[in-house]
């Protein structure tokens, strides 16, 4: 029988989905690849995730592509968190609990073809823009990663390295030191950007602020606050 993108769709929902790899990124962040299950996504979106065994369950960027026929999420382990935990100890083999998607953290077509990108993330806060760099590469980008140390540039080879820049705050050997809102203030940023910010609130703001005072308009600026 011939399954519909809709049918595929539903037949999601609310479905369990096995793990089929988990790679380690850094001591605290993994990739869990699951089987895409007929779910599908725009980049930019996110999914709800949890152990199979237990009602709870977070929000988790997609992290693969669009057209990927796996499907990904990046996660830090949080310490006490609940569910980020629990998805540590979930081995290749074992289900998931998956819904979605989600989320209005989107990119226009059209955009997509004539806009400059500049893209703001911190820590796992790149997981958005991994999944539109893959879907989508030949989209004109600027990739700004705000991270503590060089072991949290999470596979940055997916990333053109002309257009992305790592700002560490805690070691050297980044291409920048110091915070992404740093960065922002000694190198302006041309107000016709697109600018999606993904992260921590305390970033987003701050960079809104800097970005507002640089001349970007208010509709140029879109944001998915993590936590
Ligand atoms: C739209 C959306 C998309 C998200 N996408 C991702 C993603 O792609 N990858 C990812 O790792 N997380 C992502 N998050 C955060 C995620 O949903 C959980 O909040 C996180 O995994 C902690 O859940 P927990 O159950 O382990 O901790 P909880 O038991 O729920 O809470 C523990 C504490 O940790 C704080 N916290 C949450 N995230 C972090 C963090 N990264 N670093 C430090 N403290 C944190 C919470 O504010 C809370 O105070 C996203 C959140 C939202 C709203």
């Amino acid at each position: 029988m011939e399954v519909t993108g809709t049918s595929k769709r539903e037949a999601a929902k609310g479905l369990t989905h096995r793990v089929r790899e988990i790679r380690e990124l850094s001591p605290s962040a993994y990739v869990l690849q699951m089987e895409r299950g007929g779910l599908e996504f725009e980049p930019g979106q996110y999914i709800n995730v949890g152990p199979q065994d237990s009602i709870a369950m977070r929000e988790y960027s997609v992290y693969s592509g669009k057209d990927d026929d796996f499907l990904e999420v990046l996660i830090k382990e949080v310490e006490g968190g609940l569910v980020s935990r629990a998805l540590r100890r979930v081995r290749v083999g074992d289900s998931v609990a998956v819904e979605g998607p989600f989320g209005f953290f989107l990119t226009d077509p059209e955009e997509r073809a004539r806009g400059r990108y500049l893209f703001i993330a911190s820590g796992t806060g790149i997981s958005p823009f991994h999944s539109l760099v893959r879907s989508y590469p030949e989209i004109d980008y600027t990739l700004l990663h705000g991270v503590r140390t060089l072991s949290e540039r999470y596979e940055r080879e997916a990333y053109d390295p002309a257009r992305t820049i790592a700002c560490l705050s805690r070691e050297a050997g980044g291409d920048f030191s110091g915070r992404v809102t740093d960065y922002l203030r000694e190198h302006p940023v041309d107000p016709a950007s697109l600018c999606y910010l993904c992260g921590n609130c305390d970033m987003i703001y701050e960079s809104f602020d800097i970005l507002r005072s640089q001349g970007v308009a208010g509709s140029h600026l879109f944001a998915e606050v993590y936590f």
